[in-house]
């Protein structure tokens, strides 16, 4: 207290304020309110102009959930499950814009062919068809095509599915999902590129239904598809779990002939090829029923057998429209030969023609045949692809509707639909109806397998003791078709490699020139 004595006395004390610093202070803090209010103003233009790009970003996008259903997506994920992602599809942002374009797809057995073509392609040495997630960058599957380039029609290169209608995409692998059909073209230098598909067949759209496993089934659609953020379109295929229809079934077993038709006879007439191979049909489906699948018969030994099945096949329910209508993946028509020759034997399965190569459906039936049966195989030459297998001339009606014998085949051409080139349109006066299946795009795969001769007496010895057996051989090859497919897994399907494009623009975000990458010389 006694040192402040001596200073000057301030002239006010430090807590007054003079009228002046107190105008002072009040600008200032004027001009701070007014910053404040002009940054404030500034942030909500700001939001203001994001809501109304993104409001119209959103009603750009014609099928894209609008902002209120996202936002009611959002809410549900904090009642419960997380939502459903969009359908954004930046695993596809490194494909290449230029499609391919198809003219015809359609489906036989579980498999998805497809055909079209392209005007300007790279050096290609391997075309694949691949399934892709949306959202991300996996390979679920990769199936090979078939490319051909034709100089004389300006380079116009053509494709479909490698080893004809047998070898595309297996759509019963395929799991649940939302997936762009690609193409995947691999060039001579190890370059990939992805490529959309864009459809031009013109197809009605039609549900497939995948062959029952372990009691579930899943519903396929193909159809065009829109990314809702990038707005791309082109080729998908939508996979969902559901239901199998109560008219849907997995196979089809076709016990030949029936009603007035008895078939084949033995050298002494007492057993008829109908009887035989129907009790042998029953006998598959209750083997495959055992194994959960949905098996239809074409006849079950109920028909009238005052009936002249063979002129009635194609009526309203003859066994071609019945089992058409079932829309089932494989189907096996069951009959025993007969010959002039007492010697004459053995075993064959005739699949269709246009299955080019692979006969996948006769090697699993013939390979089963063997296994389980001690039946040799047919040795005739004519139509034989490899031991046991042939393939069947399916188109045996002459133009003027004569029928002849090479119309023993008509099931194998008739279930196939566009596939096998079904034809039979009512209008030949030896048939009784029409296939109303012959343009379906759902072929049934269907092969006719003969089991022997009935006139060879080892042959019906062996059948006749072994009805069992035989028909254990046929169901275990319909099912080693779908065992031996498994749905395949997205969590170990590979990574999709980048395409030139994408690795170009990877190289130029991180900064690196194009020459600095090229290998020393
Ligand atoms: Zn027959």
């Amino acid at each position: 207290m006694a040192s402040r004595s001596h200073k000057k006395r301030p002239s006010r004390r430090p807590y007054e304020v003079s009228d002046k610093e107190l105008r002072r202070n009040r600008k200032r803090i004027q001009n701070l309110f007014s910053l404040l209010l002009i940054v404030a103003f500034i942030v909500i233009v700001i939001l203001l102009l994001k809501a109304i790009m993104h409001g119209r970003a959103d009603r750009t996008s014609s099928e894209g959930p609008s902002l209120h259903e996202r936002l009611k997506a959002a809410l549900k994920f904090a009642e419960g499950p997380p939502p459903e992602p969009p359908d954004t599809f930046e695993g596809l942002l490194d494909i290449n814009q230029d499609t391919m374009v198809i003219d015809q797809y359609f489906t036989y057995g579980t498999h998805l062919y497809f055909s079209g073509s392209y005007n300007t392609l790279p050096q290609v040495v391997q075309a694949e068809a691949v399934v892709r997630p949306i959202n991300e960058a996996l390979d679920v599957g990769a199936w090979t095509m078939w490319l051909e380039t034709d100089e004389e029609d300006g380079g116009v290169t053509h494709f479909c599915a490698a080893d004809g209608i047998t070898t595309g995409p297996d759509l019963d692998q395929i799991p649940a999902g939302k997936y762009a059909l690609l193409m995947k073209l691999t060039a001579a230098n190890g370059d990939v590129q992805y490529r959309f598909i864009k459809d031009e067949s013109h197809n009605q759209p039609f549900d497939y239904y995948t062959v029952t496993r372990n009691g579930s089934n899943r519903k396929i659609q193909m159809k065009t598809m829109t990314d809702t953020v990038h707005g791309f379109t082109f080729f998908g295929i939508e996979v969902e779990e559901t239901e199998l229809p109560e008219d849907i079934y997995d196979f089809v077993i076709d016990p030949g002939h029936g009603g007035t038709d008895e078939g084949c006879l033995s050298r002494d007439e007492k057993v008829k090829e109908a009887d035989l191979v129907l009790e042998i049909g029953l006998k598959t489906k209750e083997l495959l029923e055992a194994h959960g699948y949905k098996v239809l018969m074409t006849r079950d030994g109920t028909e009238d057998p005052s009936e002249e099945m063979a002129y009635t096949m194609y009526a309203e329910n003859g066994r071609v429209n019945k089992a058409c209508r079932s829309r089932a993946k494989m189907g096996l028509s069951i009959h025993i030969d007969e010959s002039s020759y007492d010697s004459e034997r053995g075993f064959s399965v005739t699949g269709t023609i246009r299955d080019d190569w692979s006969f996948n459906l006769p090697k699993k039936l013939v390979s089963s045949i063997r296994n389980h049966t001690k039946a040799v195989f047919w040795d005739e030459e004519v139509g034989n692809v490899k031991d046991g297998i042939y393939y069947g001339a399916y188109d045996g009606f002459m133009v003027d509707g004569t029928f002849n014998n090479r119309d023993a085949f008509y099931m194998i051409r008739e279930l196939g639909g566009v596939a096998t080139g079904a034809m039979y349109d009512g209008n030949y006066e030896y048939y009784v109806g029409e296939n109303q299946f012959r343009n379906s795009l759902q072929g049934v795969e269907c092969d006719l397998v003969t089991l022997g001769f009935m006139t060879n007496d080892d042959d019906l010895k062996d059948i006749m003791g072994n009805k069992d057996t035989y028909a254990e051989a046929l169901a275990e090859a319909l099912d080693s078709m779908i065992r031996d497919a498994p749905i395949l897994s997205l969590e170990t399907a590979p990574k999709a490699i980048p395409s030139a494009q994408a690795r170009q623009a990877e190289k130029e975000a991180n900064g690196e020139s194009t020459e600095s990458t090229e290998p020393d010389k």
